[in-house]
């Protein structure tokens, strides 16, 4: 498969700090995590990125008094 044409762009942006050979690949990285009702590191905080709990519940959890 070819390489991602937005891999280097995307890299730039990517907050995630768990080794992942996904990183850079944002169509690949949001199908594993959604396939496991998750979200990608970049929609957390540095903070609750660094938890590495990716879930639907810890997002909720975390963003319930946000508007
Ligand atoms: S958010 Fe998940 S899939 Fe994406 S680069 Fe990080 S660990 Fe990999």
């Amino acid at each position: 498969m070819a390489e991602c044409l937005n891999k280097q762009k995307n890299l730039k942006k990517c907050n995630c700090t768990y080794p992942c050979s996904r990183k850079g690949l944002c169509c690949e990285c949001i199908a594993y995590h959604l396939a496991r009702k998750e979200l990608p590191a970049c929609f957390f905080s540095k903070k609750d990125e660094a938890s590495y709990d990716r879930s639907f519940e810890h997002f909720c959890r975390i963003n319930k008094n946000s508007k």
